[in-house]
């Protein structure tokens, strides 16, 4: 482990910034003060602002292949045209992590919640690949196995009609056979990757699957990760299969708080745009966290979540890009951004608003905690783990000088990330990332994909006449 210190740099301190040297020891945070001797390498923090590693805290890798093409749809029949195009070719796993990686360091962020998507038949090998191309590049690796076990048609409500759906390709037993295998295999919190058990969604699981990973993930200590209620027609579908709101049935089934082990802050959830006030009540007594992916929800049309009502209510938040289908960029800055002032227009008491520093906490502590990782991460604090962001105030878009908080989060800042750290393990330097040949990266990407402009997706048309009349389109 190589020890550093870096010298004159900016921070934030309560109202204002200071001006410190801090200390890495074996990949901690040893010392924050002014004029510390120097120990291991000298950096040069002059000009620079340090921060916490952001947590890019919801986002789905292999979407990367279709950035840029999906039709303009909402989720049900966006989902049904991802999935007839989706990679079905391990590579591509590898690839698309590593560009998710990337583009998430070089945007402030050092943690990344993969719900991953698993190629059918090659469940395993999808998770192993993933687990490669992030240790690779050294990003700390939350990776969520994303499964289901109904099929896609049955995540629309049936409305008037009776509808059948197809039973879905692997049973449920077997899905957590999966999960539990890649638990043994992969989950190696210590060496930075981490599995999580993420159940897609009420719209597609039954309660036997969440049963199944609330099971998995006490027996484990498994951190939970879904999404929820993304969209009105899952609100709808809720009420339909449960005749309850999708959050009071999470709670009674026991996905929401962890009842053996006592309350703790260990599950993330993905969206929360159609909750009422009851279901904000339950999301705060259990110490859920809702993950914020702003770029998503205006894509696909989902809703404004009310950010600033969970932030009233004691709710933990923090932020992911979301795929990068459906956003189309893992810019962290970006989502931190718009997932800030998008709500100045949902409540006129400006005093309610999110200040770039209480952004900055949501994107950094708030992501720890969702991961029930607080005590480790999240802040630049004496003891906790070296997951480290370094800005480069001359760069242009962060001038000229005013607040560098303000600048970041408000600005539209380009390539400003001069380090990272993760661990104390150096992974972003003079602003490129140095673990992986990011040319190479960008040359297997060019040579896989070609420019495209018309495609047809089957699904969507055996589906959109029935969404259109059960959603009174
Ligand atoms: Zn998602």
């Amino acid at each position: 482990m190589v020890n550093f210190t870096i010298e004159n740099v900016l921070i934030a301190a309560s109202d204002d910034y200071a001006t410190v040297d801090v200390q890495i020891v074996d990949g901690r945070i040893a010392a924050i003060s002014p004029n510390l001797q120097v120990i291991g390498t000298a950096i040069d923090g002059k000009n620079k602002l340090l921060l916490p590693g952001f947590f890019n805290a919801h986002t789905h890798s292999s979407e990367m292949w279709q950035r840029g093409i999906m039709s303009v749809f909402p989720l049900e029949l966006w989902l049904a045209e991802l999935y007839d195009f989706a990679p079905l070719d391990p590579e591509q796993i590898y690839l698309g992590a590593l560009g998710t990686a990337v583009e998430t360091l070089l945007s402030g962020g050092t943690s990344v919640v993969d719900h991953l998507v698993l190629i059918p038949g090659l469940e395993l090998e999808t998770i192993a690949i993933a687990v490669r191309a992030y240790t690779e590049v050294g990003i700390r690796a939350f990776i969520a196995p994303l499964i289901q076990d109904e099929s896609l048609t049955a995540g629309i409500p049936s409305g008037e009609s009776a509808q059948s759906h197809e039973p879905y390709f692997r049973s449920t037993a077997a899905t957590l056979e999966i999960i539990e295998e890649a638990v043994r295999q992969f989950h190696r919190p210590d060496e930075g990757v981490s599995i999580l058990v993420a159940p897609t969604g009420i719209q597609l699981c039954t309660d036997a699957l969440f049963e199944g990973c609330i099971e998995l993930s006490d027996r484990y200590n498994l951190c939970r990760h879904s999404h929820l209620l993304e969209t009105k027609a899952q609100e709808k579908l809720a009420q339909e299969k449960y005749g309850c709101t999708a959050v009071t049935h999470l709670k009674r089934i026991g996905f929401l708080s962890d009842v053996y082990n006592g309350l703790r802050q260990r599950t993330t959830l993905a969206h929360c745009v159609w909750l009422n006030d009851a279901d904000i009540a339950i999301l705060a007594e259990t110490q859920s966290t809702v993950v914020h992916n702003p770029l998503s929800n205006l894509r696909l049309g989902s809703g404004i979540a009310p950010i600033l009502k969970y932030r009233q209510a004691g709710i933990n938040v923090t932020f992911g890009c979301d795929g990068a289908s459906s956003n189309d960029s893992q810019d962290l800055l970006e989502a931190i951004k718009i997932g800030s002032i998008l709500h100045n227009v949902t409540d006129s008491d400006y005093q309610h608003w999110i200040t770039p520093r209480q952004a900055v906490e949501m994107a950094s502590l708030g992501g720890a905690k969702g991961l029930n990782i607080a005590d480790k991460l999240g802040s630049l604090t004496v003891g906790k783990q070296a997951d480290l962001v370094l800005y480069d105030l001359t760069n242009l878009s962060l001038l000229p000088r005013t607040d560098p908080i303000g600048l970041l989060v408000l600005g539209r800042p380009t390539n400003v990330v001069d380090s990272a750290w993760v661990n104390g393990k150096q992974i972003v330097a003079d602003g490129k990332v140095t673990t992986i040949n990011v040319d190479q990266l960008r040359q297997e990407l060019f040579n896989r994909s070609q420019w495209e402009t018309k495609r047809k997706s089957e699904t969507v048309a055996q589906m959109e006449a029935h969404y259109r009349t059960v959603m009174e389109l």
